[in-house]
């Protein structure tokens, strides 16, 4: 029997056929060596490759070097390994001589059912028409050939502000991982890796999120009995008072490959048959999962590598360091100011804090989307490389003008006032564009609007929005005051 070697995103049960089958583990140092990472994002992989050895025992080979080379030269025996979840690493393991590679896991849809339904497609590819197509493929959330509920996505009952006069949602909080003796080993080592110079962001904290399947499985159990029947209503809002919402907190764990994700798609579909889970909430859930993570997944090797270098609106402007450093406390702009600290804290946020606070902020600025996709890649505890290109330079930063979204997320501060309770204590109005008081939001929406009418002219979404921003008497005011305030915190 080969040895298989699993990287650091392949940690669970699921990713080994053969029980006994014996294993390669390598810890890399030069990984954060190479960028600068969260700490806690560094904690968090250390800790489940660390925690993962651990439980193997003697079936596995674990390796501590400072390349993923310097380990391989040590084995000398035939080795084989699921398809990596970056480009870079799948040619470095297709070049290794005595190496096979195998179908990648973790994800729902193989690549060669998404490859044929997308060469069948004309046109866009687009989220919701693969969704349809993986409900009936996988049968989930059936009723014969049509959508339990009859219809695919019930969005419309979901997407709800958040309750009016509430610190934080009525929801048990999510369990929080205990630390071991593990733990207080990594904390050292990245303790001592600092004192020698590798550089990290973000604070140290208590580990939040799973390393191991049981921690992973744990917090799925948890989610699926007290939280999932508040996600749908309030999957898109925020409080400045509650970071986790109802959502499942659940992304670092698919994403290490602790947890087989049509495990929770199964739970979740479980939980509406048996226990009478609201289907809003759990399709909504499901649609997250089956949909959205795998669309993104399949993009990353469907569309050609160049995608991941488009810049269709010219955004020239570097990601500033107040930003990169996650220096909360340089803004004054609420919601940025809560979101960029809740990065510092925990190295996670919400959707929605990530698309429409920080992304529409760097979208209005024209910031690079490369350099956007390094911050969120190594910022956030679930970042890789696959998830990066289609939600930050695709979804987030339109910067494929729209190769699979119909239109820039793009808003101003009115959006965050409804579906938020920030605006109440910011110095800024979000009614004003013009002026001291004037939201960087609202300001930034127009500025990007103006910036950008050639760039963006044939999309019918944009239409009314671009024809209201023509008929502003005040927009050349309004696209000087934000020139002026360029790169500076809002
Ligand atoms: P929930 O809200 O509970 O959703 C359930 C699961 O659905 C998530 O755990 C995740 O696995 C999956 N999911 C939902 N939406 C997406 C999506 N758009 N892409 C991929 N998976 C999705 N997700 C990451 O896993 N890693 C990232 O680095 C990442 N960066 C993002 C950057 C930007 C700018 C944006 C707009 C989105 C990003 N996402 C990323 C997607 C999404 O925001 C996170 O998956 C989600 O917020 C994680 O929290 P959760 O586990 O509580 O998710
Ligand atoms: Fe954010 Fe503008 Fe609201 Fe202030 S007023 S919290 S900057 S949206």
């Amino acid at each position: 029997m080969s040895r298989r070697w699993l990287f650091a995103d392949q940690l669970g049960p699921h990713f080994l056929d053969d029980r006994r089958q014996p294993v390669l583990l390598i810890e890399s140092k030069a990984v954060f060596r190479r960028r600068v990472h969260h700490r806690q994002k560094a904690h968090l992989i250390l800790s489940a490759l660390r925690h993962r050895a651990a439980e193997l025992g003697d079936q596995a080979r674990f390796l501590r070097t400072e390349t993923y080379a310097e380990a391989l030269r040590k084995v000398r025996e035939p080795l084989e390994v699921r398809h990596p979840t970056s480009r870079r690493a799948l040619e470095f393991v297709r070049r290794r001589d005595g190496v096979t590679v195998l179908p990648p896991r973790g994800y729902l849809t193989s690549l060669e059912d998404f490859a044929d339904w997308a060469d069948d497609r004309r046109g866009a590819l687009r989220m919701e028409a693969f969704y349809r197509f993986a409900r009936v493929h996988h049968g989930v959330l059936m009723q014969g050939d049509e959508p339990v509920g009859g219809r695919w996505s019930l969005d419309t009952e979901n997407r709800q502000p958040p309750p009016k006069q509430a610190d934080r949602l009525d929801v048990p909080a999510p369990p929080m991982p205990k630390e071991d003796d593990i733990d207080a080993e990594v904390r050292a080592d990245l303790d001592r890796w600092e004192r020698e110079g590798i550089r990290f962001v973000g604070r140290d904290g208590p580990r939040r999120f799973p390393a191991t399947a049981k921690e992973a499985k744990s917090r799925l159990r948890h989610f699926l009995r007290h939280r999932l029947a508040m996600f749908g209503p309030y999957e898109d809002a925020m409080l400045a008072g509650d970071p986790w919402m109802a959502h499942s907190l659940l992304s670092s764990s698919f994403n290490l490959g602790l947890l087989d994700p049509m495990e929770a798609i199964r739970g979740a579909e479980q939980a509406y048959r048996k226990q009478g889970a609201p289907l809003p909430s759990v399709e909504g859930f499901v649609r997250q999962i089956l949909g959205w993570r795998d669309f993104v997944w399949h993009l990353y090797w469907y569309f050609d590598a160049g995608w991941q270098r488009s810049n269709a609106l010219a955004a020239r402007r570097s990601v500033p360091r107040w930003w990169t450093e996650l220096d909360a406390d340089a803004v004054d702009a609420r919601c940025l100011s809560d979101v960029l600290a809740d990065v510092r804290d925990h190295g996670w946020v919400h959707h929605i804090p990530r698309l429409m606070v920080l992304g529409n902020y760097a979208l209005q600025r024209g910031w690079r989307p490369t350099e956007l996709g390094a911050f969120f890649h190594t910022s956030f505890v679930d970042g890789y490389e696959w998830v990066m290109t289609a939600n930050v330079v695709g979804m987030s930063q339109y910067a494929d003008l729209g190769r699979m979204t119909t239109k820039p997320y793009v808003s101003g501060g009115v959006y965050i006032n409804r579906m938020s309770d920030y605006c109440g204590g910011c110095r800024y109005d979000p009614k004003k564009r013009l002026g001291e008081d004037a939201c960087p939001f609202t300001a930034g929406y127009w500025a990007f609007l103006a910036r950008n009418r050639d760039r963006i002219p044939g999309n019918a979404r944009m239409a009314r929005a671009m024809k209201q921003m023509e008929r502003l008497s005040d927009l050349d005011a309004v696209v000087a005051q934000e020139k002026q305030r360029g790169n500076d915190p809002p």
